[in-house]
């Protein structure tokens, strides 16, 4: 294949600690992408990995030189940086992204496609028979239910990265140089005529799962209060209606002071309700440092990520 062509196709894959996955992934892949009879790019983002992913890529990228990219990041940014680094370089007109864990099948991608010729610019994977612990998945519906509440995108299954978008749409994510970057909500909300399409989901093929609870709720944070100042506006909402009853109370208890006189046992009654706007002020604060720990990246304008080298073939 010839390297001057225009590129048709760009797959994108984050890879963190993946030496047991990526020989499969490779024998899968590259005979689906083959298969299509288009020019495409595959693009690895080593994201830091600690194992000998780093060695396999390039021993990749030695194998396949013409159709395969690795951005090498000096250290660990998180998934949703990896997938950036490579969509600020990707030269396709349709843009794949997927996991190398296998549990995004390859052989998906074709139908992904399908998709995207006719005329979809943001093609969702909804996950069917979803591999993962019920934990996982139980938190993924609690979280998709209040997205689905505080914000206006409507997607079945964010977690789940097999998905293809159109270069504009990729550009558009590039050039919102969004900090917490939730990427498949970010397309979405940028694309003019998105869909969905089921896609099998498969078990990790080797190693574990990379993501911590810690991480999981951070990421799960981040969506909702990037998309959406709808928790901030319910909080002051709240906060109006108990501060409007806080006076009333006041007024009761001061009128019965007058006409009742001194009363004892009431004490109680005043540390419960001081604990709770004592508490109601404390999700408060906690909300805003949110929005402002936002601010305040922005703002400093900070690298995101540090790419240490890049293995390609210029054409
Ligand atoms: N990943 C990454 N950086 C990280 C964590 C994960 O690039 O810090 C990659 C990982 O190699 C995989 C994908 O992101 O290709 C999804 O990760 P994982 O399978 O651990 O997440 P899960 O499927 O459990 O959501
Ligand atoms: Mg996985």
């Amino acid at each position: 294949m010839s390297t001057n062509a225009p590129i048709s196709i760009s797959v994108v894959i984050p890879v963190y600690n993946e030496e047991g996955n990526l020989p499969t992934l490779f024998a899968r892949l590259y005979p689906v992408m083959d298969g299509l009879g288009r020019t495409y790019e595959i693009i690895f983002t080593n994201d830091g990995s600690a194992d000998k992913s780093s060695e396999l890529l390039a021993a990749q990228h030695a194998a396949r030189p013409d159709v395969t990219r690795v951005i090498e990041f000096n250290a660990n940014y998180g998934q949703h940086m990896a997938v950036m680094a490579a969509f600020e370089r990707v030269r396709g007109a349709v843009i794949v992204s997927l996991d190398a864990d296998l549990q995004n099948p390859p052989e998906e991608i074709p139908n992904l496609l399908a998709q995207t010729d006719a005329g979809f610019d943001c093609v969702g994977g909804v996950r069917q028979n979803r591999q993962d612990s019920a934990f996982r998945r139980h938190i993924s519906q609690l979280v998709n239910y209040v997205r689905g509440k505080s914000t206006s995108i409507r997607m079945t299954d964010q977690g789940c990265m097999l998905r293809a978008y159109s270069r504009g749409v990729v550009d558009g994510i590039v050039r919102s140089g969004a900090v917490n970057t939730f990427i498949p909500a970010l397309g979405y909300s940028l694309a003019r005529k998105p869909t969905e399409i089921p896609v099998a989901h498969e078990e990790r093929h080797a190693g574990t799962s990379n993501y911590s609870l810690y991480q999981l709720i951070r990421l799960n944070f981040d969506l909702i209060t990037y998309f959406s100042t709808a928790p901030l506006q319910i909080f002051t909402i709240f906060a109006m209606a108990c501060s409007g009853c806080s006076f009333l109370l006041v007024m009761i208890l001061g009128t019965r002071r007058l006409i009742l006189g001194p009363e004892e046992g009431g004490i109680f009654t005043l540390f419960g309700i001081l604990f709770f706007l004592i508490s109601v002020c404390m999700v408060g604060i906690g909300l805003i440092g949110e929005y402002m720990g936002r601010t305040y990246q922005v703002v400093r304008n900070r690298a995101r990520y540090h790419v240490s080298h890049i293995l390609e073939t210029r054409e």
